[in-house]
């Protein structure tokens, strides 16, 4: 059986108290299942309750959503890698859709993103994916290579490079009930290892799916050897189906 990653988007749901909540009743739902970790990522103010609720689950790791490139200084309203860090987060998402295309993040901002991680000892998991307009077009692969190539010619070295994982998310299938299909993910993130090796990315990358996966749609999903895991949102909001969920595959 293949590792598996099942990670939890809470986006902006779930403030220190209901966090705690969930992962109280989590814990009575689920015990560690070998060879699968579950990644939570709380809003950055509920990071500290959910690291510290999940404390004694070595298969539980937490991550923040978002993060600057700076460690420090003048920049109002963004969060501190150090900082999450010191909380307890072991991960950051990076280049979320939300962040792209609600919040104007580009490219290269996200590879920042990606390299500052790395510097911090934080696991960078780089969400890449087209849009509706840009999959009818034809356009998935240049999208998503224009979307690695910045973080290609930023993250340098094989230590580094090892530690990434990406995650393929295409826009359209986002909160909208519509999923890709294994076949169609499973060859997006063929085309992502093929791109990263031949630009001398050391090994297999990680690549999970997101985009409305759920109950329904799992296990049909991770039964694809290219799928390392799934990252899923608004089916992760509860800790009864979320717990269902993390249950499934392998
Ligand atoms: C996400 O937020 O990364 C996501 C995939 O959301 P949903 O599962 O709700 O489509």
């Amino acid at each position: 059986m293949r590792p598996l990653i099942y990670a939890a988007n809470w986006k902006l749901h779930h403030g220190p108290s209901a966090a705690r909540e969930f992962a109280a009743r989590f814990l009575e739902l689920t015990k560690p299942i070998q060879d699968r970790e579950l990644w939570f990522f709380p809003p950055a103010i509920s990071i500290a309750s959910v690291a510290d609720a999940f404390r004694r689950r070595s298969d539980i790791r937490v991550g923040a959503q978002n993060v600057h490139w700076e460690l420090k200084g003048a920049f109002t309203g963004e969060l501190s890698l150090t900082h999450a860090a010191e909380v307890g987060a072991t991960l950051t998402l990076v280049g979320h859709s939300e962040r792209r295309h609600v919040f104007g993040e580009t490219d290269e901002q996200s590879a920042r993103k990606v390299k500052a991680a790395l510097g911090a000892g934080v696991t960078p998991l780089l969400c890449v994916g087209e849009t509706l307009a840009e999959r009818e077009a034809g356009r998935t692969e240049e999208v998503v290579r224009r979307q690695l190539d910045p973080v290609a010619a930023l993250v340098t070295d094989a230590a580094g490079r090892g530690k990434v994982l990406v995650a393929y998310e295409p826009v359209w299938a986002i909160g909208t009930g519509r999923n890709a299909t294994p076949c169609d993910a499973a060859d997006v993130h063929r085309f992502i290892r093929a791109y990263l090796a031949e630009r001398g990315w050391p090994g297999r990358v990680r690549v999970l799916y997101g985009g409305s996966v759920n109950a329904g749609n799992t296990l049909a999903l991770l039964a694809e050897p290219e799928l390392d895991g799934v990252l899923v949102g608004g089916a992760s909001l509860t800790a009864e189906g979320w717990a269902e969920i993390v249950g499934l595959g392998g």
